[in-house]
């Protein structure tokens, strides 16, 4: 039964995508909202909210040998750098909230990377 509806939403997305090609967040939000039911327990894309069983996250390296990733490849692609900020701003936040262990993690480390494009 799981799949008949997985399968129903996939057609309707399909439809509306052929309806509506310019807006490929939307579509790509039901995906995540899809995915995320088939595949609880992963993370998402920040802006998508596609799981990373289904998405490469791009991995933005902001120190030596320390990396994050808050937005998939193709969400990433899609903005500006400083259209990508916010996201890693809420990704740190995040991080902050239940006390993870930052390490040698900045958010000025962070911030330079992202604006650098990296
Ligand atoms: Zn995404």
């Amino acid at each position: 039964m799981k799949w008949i509806i997985i399968l129903v939403v996939y057609l309707l997305m399909a439809l509306y995508f052929v309806i509506n090609p310019g807006n490929n967040l939307k579509i790509s939000r039901i995906k995540g909202k899809v995915e995320s039911f088939l595949f609880p327990g992963y993370s998402t894309c920040g802006r998508c909210g596609r799981p990373w069983k289904c998405v490469d996250g791009h991995t933005t390296m902001h120190s030596e040998g320390l990396g994050c990733f808050p937005l998939c490849e193709s969400c990433w692609s899609a903005l500006t750098p400083k259209e990508r900020l916010p996201h890693y701003r809420k990704m740190y936040e995040w991080w902050e909230s239940f006390g993870a262990d930052m390490g040698n993690r900045s958010w000025v480390a962070i911030e330079k990377a992202v604006l650098e494009g990296k």
